[in-house]
């Protein structure tokens, strides 16, 4: 395992291709002290870029769309992306994300008829989160 911190600021401008970003996302996984690293790298962006805007994009640049969340809860993302969305709500715990998720949720769970707010928790498997029947 060898991993740069250039790699991990690549990583969080999702500037790798597929596989090493999954390679990265795999090591992150299991290595508490690489995940400390990551936190770290974030914390030094921050405080490189303080403006309301550069904080905006950058958020943005590292978030993965709406249209991908769509599919996300639609169940239609490649599994590499699915895996990536989970990584980006559970151990990056992105609130955008989190608010942007529910909010879509909420949205797809009125046009659906279903006339209740589902309440489920993001986490649990997708499986049963992504059944709609
Ligand atoms: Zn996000």
């Amino acid at each position: 395992m060898n991993i740069t911190r250039e790699d991990l600021e690549a990583y969080l401008d999702e500037a790798l291709a597929a596989e090493e970003m999954s390679r990265i996302e795999d090591a992150l996984r299991g290595d508490p002290q690489l995940l400390r690293e990551l936190t770290q790298v974030q914390t030094q962006r921050d405080a490189d870029q303080h403006s309301l805007g550069s904080i905006w994009r950058r958020e943005r640049l590292t978030c993965p769309s709406r249209d991908r969340f769509g599919a996300y809860l639609l169940g239609t993302l490649a599994p590499e992306h699915a895996d990536y969305i989970r990584f980006h709500l559970e151990t990056v715990g992105c609130r955008y994300c989190q608010a942007n998720l529910a909010d879509l949720q909420q949205q797809q769970s009125q046009q659906s008829g279903e006339g209740q707010v589902r309440r489920k928790r993001y986490f649990q498997s997708s499986a049963g989160y992504l059944k709609r029947e």
